[in-house]
């Protein structure tokens, strides 16, 4: 597909100066831009690429010159004479995005001078019954909060703050940047379109100080690392009286020295003694409220899991609560004394005399699997 004359793709005379070009080029790439074209997209793209690829061209000299001399075979890689443009004349899928972003300053719907506080996080950290419970924290977090007093004017009088000169109050100046013109944010007021003559001494005409404030955060029963509680308008104030970022409190829960948790449900280990395992009995297993009684049959065995209902932490959302397994670790006893000793020993005594009876369930059918294995 032959290539179109560059000067016609702009609408302009070969003699057109380079601001006539520049003219040419806001206007239609204002025409192609996506959000007028809605209904056909692509086609105003490729309308754009063209008419962004002739303006290229036509505002750089060199270029221009070789243009007028050789035509479009002066871009073209192993073809004209003139070599040293082979990089050009290339598009990266999905430029066009950031050729509007550059082209209308940042942010393609309306200018962007909101000078909103940066938001901050903190970072919390809970034991398990805080979190399982819900607490009230009194948090301290250093911030930038308005200057009360030029009340965030940032000068000492009210006719101290002026209009800036450089951008003439707009906040923005326009700067060459490549092939784009762009506008900038105005170096001398950052943006504000008002400078300070005779800046507050407080806040050195920031219009903002440094502050440490205390807030009282309320974390809801049932949160858990990972989860943050946003805190709206307590990040730093903004610039200028321009609205204050968030506050996001990070939550962290520290390990419990009985508990592990999974998400609604809590675990523990119940170690129990082998008198105890035996006959079964009561034995006291702690919860979060306090302690219960669980009662262990006769013949419990290590790894048998108990189930408290309820006795876990309630969900963030929602109002269920999750429950407390108990897992049930039988102790080979240790520090005996020699009465102890004796007691036992009789004990496995009397194992031996049984011949026919199982004491050990395990040990009856791992035996017979060594026999198996060796046999
Ligand atoms: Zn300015
Ligand atoms: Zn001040």
């Amino acid at each position: 597909m032959a290539k179109k004359d560059y000067y016609e793709t702009l609408g302009v005379s070969k003699s057109a100066s380079e601001s006539e070009i520049k003219k040419a080029y806001k206007r239609l790439a204002m025409k192609y831009h996506p959000d007028k074209n809605q209904d056909n997209k692509a086609e105003a793209e490729a309308k754009f690429k063209e008419v962004k690829e002739a303006y290229e061209i036509l505002t750089d000299p060199q270029k221009k010159a070789a243009y007028d001399q050789y035509g479009h075979a002066a871009f073209e890689q192993g073809q004209g004479g003139t070599g040293g443009f082979g990089g050009f004349g290339g598009f990266a899928g999905g430029a066009f995005d950031d050729i509007f972003s550059d082209f209308f300053g940042g942010g393609r719907r309306g200018s962007q001078t909101e000078t909103r506080g940066n938001d901050l996080q903190y970072n919390i950290t809970l034991s398990l019954e805080e979190a399982a419970a819900g607490v009230s924290k009194e948090i301290k977090v250093p911030t930038w909060v308005s200057c009360d007093t030029c009340h965030g004017q940032g000068a000492e009088k009210s006719s101290d703050v002026v209009t800036c000169n450089t951008c003439h109050g707009t906040g923005v100046v326009q700067m060459r940047q490549g092939f784009f013109a762009v506008q900038q944010e105005c170096p001398t007021c950052h943006g504000r379109g008002k400078v300070v003559k005779n800046p507050c001494k407080k806040c050195h005409g920031e219009g903002r100080v440094q502050k440490t404030k205390t807030l009282s955060v309320t974390i809801p029963a049932g949160v858990d690392t990972g989860n943050r509680i946003r805190l709206s308008g307590e990040g730093e104030a903004g610039l200028n009286g321009a609205p204050s970022g968030d506050l996001y409190v990070q939550v962290q829960v520290k390990s419990h020295a009985i508990f592990e948790r999974d998400g609604t449900n809590l675990h523990c280990e119940i170690p129990i003694n082998i008198v105890l395992a035996s006959l079964g009995g009561e034995v006291e297993v702690p919860t979060l409220n306090g302690k219960v009684s669980l009662t262990i049959p006769a013949e419990t065995q290590t790894g048998k899991m108990f189930r408290l209902r309820g006795k876990g932490i309630k969900s963030l959302r929602g109002n269920a609560i999750g429950d407390l397994y108990c897992h049930v670790v039988v102790e080979t006893p240790v520090n005996l004394t020699n009465k102890q000793k004796e007691l036992l020993k009789e004990l496995g005594e009397s194992f031996k005399a049984d011949k026919n009876a199982k004491h050990s369930p395990k040990e009856k059918n791992f035996f017979d699997k060594v026999k198996t294995f060796f046999g």
